[in-house]
């Protein structure tokens, strides 16, 4: 079974508002030139628009694992858990 076959066996019920914020988008744009985040998420959930540059932000598929928090170098995701009653559940077994 492969990452994304794992993935699908979560379910989700995604807030109308994100969990996830990124604190000051020109850190994104001027100082941070690896984009960290794009691919730390397991779950794919940050990616960086060249358009606008600026890193947008899927939170609906999050799956509250933390590694965002703590592999940003610039410390600039705010986060935290989504909203009780919304967010991943997980099917064990
Ligand atoms: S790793 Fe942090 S600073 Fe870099 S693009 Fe992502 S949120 Fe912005
Ligand atoms: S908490 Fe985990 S799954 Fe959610 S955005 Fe951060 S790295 Fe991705």
């Amino acid at each position: 079974m492969n990452l994304m076959d794992k993935l699908y066996l979560n379910r989700f019920v995604p807030d109308n508002e994100s969990h996830l914020k990124i604190k000051d988008p020109k850190i994104c744009k001027e100082k941070c030139d690896a984009k960290y985040c794009t691919y730390i998420c397991p779950a794919g959930v940050y990616s960086w628009d060249k358009e606008s540059e600026r890193i947008m932000i899927a939170y609906e598929g999050c799956v509250e694992c933390g590694t965002c928090k703590y592999g940003c170098l610039f410390n600039n995701i705010e986060w935290r858990y989504p909203r009780g009653g919304f967010g991943v559940s997980y099917k064990f077994g």
